[in-house]
């Protein structure tokens, strides 16, 4: 019952609005970003809106540590880039890209929608959704 419930539950229903940061930005400004924001992670895009790359507080910390010039370091610079980026999509299901947030190891993944010319940042799956969700399946448990 609770993996027929877990198939069922897909990135569409459960995904976090994208929060990004264009590549020109600077270190400095991901730090700001971050923290106004709330979140771990920012999708990196292009002037058009397509995912370049992602940015976590570990990359940010580990670019800030011996750096004097923030504001003089582009964040595409330190970001981990395309297309290296592992990614999911509107129809795909929460458990397939807890298994990604596990195998490789990072914390958040982009919901993108394909384009001709790359890949559009629609939302985003984290940790903290796939916990929500968690919480969710143990609550139709109960009733
Ligand atoms: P942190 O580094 O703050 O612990 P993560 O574990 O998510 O956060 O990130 C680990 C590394 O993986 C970082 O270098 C980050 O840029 C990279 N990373 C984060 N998310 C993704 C992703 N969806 N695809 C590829 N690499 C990622």
């Amino acid at each position: 019952m609770i993996s027929e419930a877990l198939s069922k539950m897909s990135v569409k229903d459960y995904k976090a609005v994208p929060v990004v940061i264009k590549e020109e930005a600077s270190v400095y400004d991901a730090i700001v970003t971050m923290f106004l924001e709330d979140v771990g992670t920012l999708a990196v895009v292009k002037n058009k809106g397509t995912l370049a790359g992602v940015v976590s507080r570990k990359d940010l910390l580990k670019a800030a540590i011996g750096n004097q010039n923030l504001q003089d370091l582009p964040v595409s610079i330190i970001m981990t880039r395309m297309p290296n980026i592992i990614t999911c999509e509107v129809d795909d299901s929460l458990i397939e890209v807890a298994n990604k947030l596990i195998h490789y190891q990072i914390d958040s993944v982009p919901v993108v929608r394909p384009m001709d010319d790359g890949y559009e940042v629609i939302g985003r799956i984290t940790k903290t959704t796939i916990t929500k969700a968690f919480v969710e399946l143990g609550k139709e448990k109960e009733v």
